[in-house]
This record gives C-alpha cells, sequence and structure tokens, in this order.
C-alpha cells in the first residue's frame, strides 16, 4: 500500500500537477506534470543529490515542461512530464529496491484516476530499475526498447541535415559529411552510437570525455581518432560540436571561444540560457535546438514500443520528423528575425497550443524562482 498522508500537492502556475511524496526515510520523489493538451505525460525518472530540494524542483520542472516541447515538435500523441527521486544515485541492493519500490507505488498513485503520466529510465536510473518500478505501475515505457541508439541516430539525421542545409554558407557547397571535423563530447551510451554513423559517413572523429576508461573503449574501434582535452574543448578545431555529456555546455564564461560552424548534439539544455543562442547567431554559429536533435529516443518509444511499427519504419518516422522541425525551425528564424533556439519555441507552442505567443522568452531565469503555494492531496 502507498501511504498517501506523504503526499503534498503543489500548485504551480503552468503545471497541471506538481507531487511531491517521501518514499523512504530521507528520500524524497517530485513528479511534475506539466501538460497533457496532446495526450499523457511522458518524461523518465532520474535518480540524484541536488544541492536543496528547491534546487530539485526547479529541475524537474524545466524537464517536464522540456518534455512537453520535445513531444510536441516530435508530433507524438504524449504530453510533458518528468521525475526525480532524490537520493545518492550509487544506493544499491535492498535499499535501491526499496526506493524503487515505492517510487513504483507512488507512479500507480498519480494515475489512480486514469492515465497521466507515464515514466521512463533517465540519468542514472537503467532498465533493471525500471522493472522493479514496473512491478507496481503499468504507466511505465523505455523498458523493451533501449532508446540511447535512437536518440543517437536522431542526433546524426540532424547534424546531417544542418550540414546539408547550410552547406553553401558554411561548407563551399559541400554536402556530405565525408572529411568534416565531429568532436562527439561524451561517449556514453549516445556518444559511443553516434560514433559509429560518423565513422560511417566519413567524418573526421574528434573524441572527449572526464572518464579516461570510456576514452580508451572508443579507441579500440576508432583508433584514428582524435583525443581532445575535456577540460579544454572549446578551443578544438573542429567543424561540429556534439555536446553529447551534460547541459549548459555553451555559457557566458566560454562563449567567446566558440569558433564552431555547428553544434549540435542529445544533451538537454546545452545553451545556459536563451540570450547564448542569438550570440551564437550572430557570430554565425548554427545551433540545432536539443529538444529537435535529441527527439530519437522518446520517438523510439512511442513507434517501437506503443505502436509496436519496424525498426525500419522507425528509422525513416525519425529522419523525416527531424528534417521537417529543423526546417521549420531555420525558416521561422530567418523569416521572423530569430535565433534558432526561440524560433523553435515559436514554433512549438503553435503546435502545441495552436496561438501565436507574443512572449517568445524561454530561459529559467524568465520563469524561476517560482511562487507556488502547497496544499495537502485531496
Ligand atoms: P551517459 O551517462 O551514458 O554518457 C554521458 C557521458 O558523458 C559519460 O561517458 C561521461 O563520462 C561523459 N561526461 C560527463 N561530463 C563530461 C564532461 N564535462 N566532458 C566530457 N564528458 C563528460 O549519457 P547518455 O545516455 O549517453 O546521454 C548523453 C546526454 O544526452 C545526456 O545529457 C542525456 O541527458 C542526453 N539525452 C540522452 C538520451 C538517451 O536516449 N540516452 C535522450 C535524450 C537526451
Amino acid at each position: 500500500m502507498f501511504d498517501e498522508s506523504k503526499v503534498t500537492r503543489m500548485s504551480i502556475p503552468q503545471w497541471e500537477a506538481v507531487y511531491r511524496a517521501e518514499i523512504a526515510p530521507g528520500v524524497v520523489s517530485i513528479i511534475a506534470v506539466h501538460d497533457t493538451s496532446r495526450g499523457w505525460a511522458l518524461g523518465g525518472c532520474r535518480m540524484t543529490q541536488y544541492n536543496n530540494e528547491s534546487e530539485a524542483l526547479t529541475d524537474v520542472l524545466r524537464l517536464s515542461r522540456g518534455m512537453t516541447f520535445k513531444n510536441a515538435v516530435a508530433e507524438l500523441p504524449l504530453g510533458g512530464g518528468k521525475s526525480v527521486i532524490i537520493c545518492d544515485p550509487k544506493v544499491e541492493g535492498r535499499e535501491r529496491e526499496t526506493i524503487l519500490q515505492e517510487f513504483g507505488k507512488f507512479v500507480a498513485w498519480v494515475n489512480r484516476e486514469g492515465d497521466r503520466y507515464y515514466t521512463a529510465e533517465d540519468m542514472n536510473t537503467t532498465v533493471p530499475d525500471m522493472h522493479i518500478v514496473h512491478e507496481h505501475t503499468k504507466n511505465i515505457f523505455g523498458i523493451i526498447v533501449d532508446p540511447s541508439p535512437w536518440t543517437a541516430w536522431g542526433v546524426f539525421a540532424s547534424i546531417e541535415f544542418a550540414v546539408n542545409y547550410f552547406a553553401m554558407d558554411l561548407f563551399d557547397g559541400k554536402r556530405s559529411l565525408e572529411g568534416k571535423k565531429v568532436l562527439v563530447q561524451g561517449l556514453g551510451k549516445v556518444g559511443t552510437s553516434l560514433l559509429g554513423y560518423l565513422h560511417g559517413a566519413g567524418a573526421e572523429l574528434f573524441i572527449s570525455d572526464i572518464r579516461p576508461e570510456n576514452v580508451e573503449r572508443v579507441l579500440t574501434n576508432y583508433p584514428e581518432a582524435t583525443i581532445i582535452d575535456p577540460n579544454n574543448w572549446e578551443s578544438a578545431e573542429v567543424d561540429v560540436f556534439v555536446p553529447c555529456a551534460r547541459g549548459e555546455v555553451v555559457n557566458r564564461g566560454n562563449l567567446d571561444m566558440i569558433r564552431y560552424k555547428i553544434i549540435c548534439g542529445a544533451a538537454n539544455n546545452q545553451l545556459q540560457n536563451s540570450s547564448i543562442g542569438k550570440a551564437l547567431q550572430a557570430r554565425g554559429v548554427v545551433y540545432c535546438p536539443d529538444y529537435i536533435a535529441n527527439m530519437g529516443g522518446v520517438c523510439s518509444i512511442q513507434y517501437l514500443e506503443i505502436e509496436k511499427l519496424s525498426e525500419e519504419q522507425t528509422r525513416a518516422k525519425i529522419t523525416r520528423t527531424i528534417r521537417k522541425m529543423l526546417g521549420l525551425t531555420f525558416r521561422t528564424a530567418f523569416r521572423n528575425n530569430l535565433s534558432f533556439n526561440k524560433a523553435v519555441d515559436f514554433a512549438v507552442k503553435k503546435i502545441i497550443w495552436g496561438h501565436e505567443e507574443t512572449n517568445l522568452s524561454f530561459s529559467n531565469q524568465e520563469l524561476f524562482p517560482l511562487t507556488f503555494s502547497t496544499e495537502p492531496v485531496d
């Protein structure tokens, strides 16, 4: 039984529902349902430590809103949500199992009156973890399909599209990836799969990771790859920079050093804030919005796990949607004199709510700190 006396509901303007529960002694989980206009919310569960609970709340709100936008731009019949479990992600054994079981009950409780939020694996949670969660809720995806290789495919399709689209401006009309210098930052699940596609397309590989063992592993497959110091990646002389490690990689501190022609990767929230997008554009750097480039993973869940399409159909649909949405973003930006990161928000708001927003702002600074109230659950 899930002890609902431990749940608090937070009323947050623009979010449909946000719940907080203590799911184990000292372990808090927050589930945020941002918007279900297009369908029930889908968004993974992160397990991580934060400096304080307010930081965790900010993270889950930002990520859940990002899922609304990503699912809409991917043309999926899904809304946006996300969950976090605030604890040491290295917790293991019986303790981990208990936390995951209680989290599963919490998800089931949020869906007690009908489907509104589906969870999945995310940062520091694994498919085996999700099988434990699944014992207590049916509201879960991503336990059959591994989304990471599909995310990698989407990033690759985005890079190919951007190189082709801007070939005249940036590459003397040379449209293929053959011989282009591409730096992949983060050699994890997505980065490693992506290298295979880039290698196959003839790109010159540059690699960077804070974990030397990951660099070594990649070098056994691609001995010709050039290693870039993870503390000094900004000065690498490459054509395309592919962030697949963490967010806010392009910020006020390193903006002046950025010389790449294209930035296109899987990491969420690659720009510190939306004004960075404008500054990049002023320098002639093409930024492919993160939530278009990394949509492949969530698309794979919808197409393979929910709609039961074949892998071939899935690959074709991801490629088609990415081309369409990047094209729409670039055109919207040129027509309205917007940076690409603002243009995609502009376009996607129209997709979700069907009207043009006059306020195009989308930075965390403009939305946070939030004012909200808490109340006991019904
Ligand atoms: P992962 O944890 O498997 O890999 C991340 C890699 O980045 C690790 O090898 C880590 O050592 C490295 N890293 C961390 N900090 C670094 C730094 N400062 N410099 C260089 N390397 C660093 O993660 P993943 O699943 O491959 O995802 C990569 C990124 O894409 C993450 O930001 C994730 O949130 C995002 N993303 C992933 C998916 C997916 O399907 N896996 C979907 C959407 C978005």
